[in-house]
């Protein structure tokens, strides 16, 4: 979502005569976009504006700004810890920057954060997508769901949808623009159309009719909620050609307990059989979640189950983090139950072994396999040029060839596994 809210951005930006710099000492303005899921990023963001200070000290018309959810949250400890920031905009005030920057280039020092968006038809502006063959689509902002330990829901707002018809402008505009994937977000994807009045509107509608758009191009879409994810949908994905098999969808705990002290609607029993609905309508479909280790109040007993879950449901890959308490979060105020950062940390460890032997497993059944795959990227080598690709399910595929270029679809016979990855060469 970030790097979709900084694509907006700096599409704006071009419209005064801005164009990005790849060597920041040579930025005349410098915008750092936070994010503030756990402390780390929040930290990491800091930083940042500590060294930008510094040099604002040699560089008198350099800007700054700083935007995302920290900024949304922590207005006044930036404007105390950073008082040399020229602008501070939340994450619904982005649409209101042509008129913020002409104040900051006057020399007015802004800080513009509302708990409601600024509304705007997003289709007036360009976006200044990344040159790759993926473009994010946002199709729903915010998020309802208050899980007891997350910060988006004040960070972001509630679900607001975007309405169908701008979306697949959007998405025609980018397949005439070269695209050859597609990934629609949301914190919920599931959640999406919910909020406008036509209940004809939802996630499986808008995939049937993007999928009509001419072109050879994929469509994915993240974040999944595993409770919300209806039989239509399952539906829609099983008849479009474009959408790929491939599902995000957080488990969070493999515990029942711990699920409903983290406000998630499903037990672990929910969950297990979510996934078993979905490998038995799908061949070759790769399911990903996300895991949190070491939330308040987690037994020994707990975490394991989290453990058992990898492993039971072989689960194609997952994100794992350490518990991160947050603030205004419920899990947040748990203080006496908080878990100590040694046994935090050495859970995390175990997730992540548990992923990486889970993940080897999950590719070593693609060996002697043919994989139809994207090419994304290209480095070379001695001579030889070695394409990173990935397959509909997601699987990254590495191959040597002088055939394919980035943008290519190519049928890959694969014939290693590692643990993040496969290796194959095309089928002749
Ligand atoms: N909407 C998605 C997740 C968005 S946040 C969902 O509901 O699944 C992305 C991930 O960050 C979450 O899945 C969670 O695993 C992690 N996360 C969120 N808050 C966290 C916290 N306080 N500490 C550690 N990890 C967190
Ligand atoms: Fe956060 Fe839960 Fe919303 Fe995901 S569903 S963004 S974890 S509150």
């Amino acid at each position: 979502m970030n790097k979709s809210d900084s694509e907006r951005i700096a599409g704006i930006l071009s419209h005064f005569g801005y164009v990005e710099t790849e060597n920041e000492k040579e930025a005349d303005l410098l915008i750092v976009n936070t994010c503030s899921i756990r402390q780390l990023s929040a930290d990491k963001a800091y930083s940042l504006l500590g060294v930008w200070g510094k040099r604002k000290k040699t560089k008198a018309n350099l800007k700054i700004a700083i935007c995302g959810c920290v900024a949304q949250q922590d207005k006044d400890k930036i404007r105390q810890r950073a008082p040399y920031v020229d602008l501070i905009f939340g994450t619904h005030n982005i649409y209101e920057l042509p008129n913020l920057i002409k104040r900051i280039e006057n020399n007015e020092k802004i800080c513009a954060i509302t708990t409601t968006p600024v509304v705007c038809n997003q289709n007036d502006f360009y976006i200044s997508r990344k040159k790759s063959v993926n473009a994010w689509i946002p199709i729903i902002e915010g998020c309802n769901n208050f899980c007891t330990y997350c910060v988006v829901p004040y960070t972001r707002g509630r679900e607001r949808s975007r309405n169908p018809e701008e979306i697949i402008r959007e998405a025609e505009n980018i397949v005439k623009e070269g695209y050859k994937e597609i990934t629609l977000l949301g914190q919920n994807v599931d959640s999406y159309g919910k909020d406008l009045r036509d209940k004809n509107i939802t996630l499986a509608n808008l995939l049937r009719n993007l999928n009509k758009i001419q072109g050879d191009f994929r469509i994915r879409f993240v974040t999944s909620y595993p409770s919300d994810i209806t039989d239509d949908l399952l539906n829609a994905v099983s008849e479009c050609e474009k959408v790929c098999k491939y599902f995000h969808i957080p488990m969070q705990s493999g515990n029942s307990r711990i699920l409903k002290e983290m406000n998630r609607r499903y037990t672990k029993e929910q969950y297990y059989e979510i996934v078993s609905k979905i490998r038995n309508k799908f061949d070759d479909v790769t399911i990903t979640s996300d895991f949190i280790a070491g939330f308040p109040g987690e037994t020994e007993e707990e975490f394991i189950d989290t453990l058992n879950a990898i492993e039971e449901l072989q689960l194609d890959y997952s994100n794992t983090a350490a518990y991160s308490p947050r603030e205004f979060t419920k899990a947040g105020k748990m203080v006496d139950k908080f878990i100590s950062e040694e046994i935090k940390y050495e859970r995390l460890n175990r997730l992540n072994e548990k992923n990486r032997e889970i993940c080897l497993k999950s590719n070593e059944k693609f060996v002697g396999r043919i994989l139809n795959v994207l090419v994304e990227g290209k480095t070379e080598k001695d001579g030889k040029i070695l394409l990173n690709s990935r397959a509909g399910n997601n699987k990254i595929v590495h191959f040597e060839s002088n055939k394919y270029n980035i943008g290519d679809f190519a049928d890959i016979y694969i014939n290693k596994a590692q643990t993040w990855c496969l290796y194959g060469e095309p089928k002749e």
